[in-house]
């Protein structure tokens, strides 16, 4: 049998199984969450899908701090 445990997902109480909680681990750092959308936004920050772009060159950065490293680097270039 599965069991059930309720959660306070934000302001919503949401029915996960235990199991779900265990294996909510990020396949690419192996961080764990407690909530899966706790993992998704994660994933979204930390990986892939959402980059920064430079301006002036196009290239593209997953973190902010990347690409204000690399802008002092790119102006003196241009
Ligand atoms: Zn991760
Ligand atoms: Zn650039």
């Amino acid at each position: 049998m599965m069991k059930l445990v309720l959660v306070l997902e934000n302001t919503e109480l949401i029915m996960v199984s235990v199991d779900s909680l265990r294996t909510l681990k990020c396949k690419k750092c192996g961080t764990m969450f407690k909530y899966p959308k706790r993992l998704e936004r994660h994933q979204e920050i930390a990986h892939n899908k959402k980059t920064e772009k430079c301006r002036a060159c196009g290239s593209e950065f997953h973190t902010t701090e990347n690409l204000r490293k690399h802008k002092k680097i790119c102006k003196e270039r241009v």
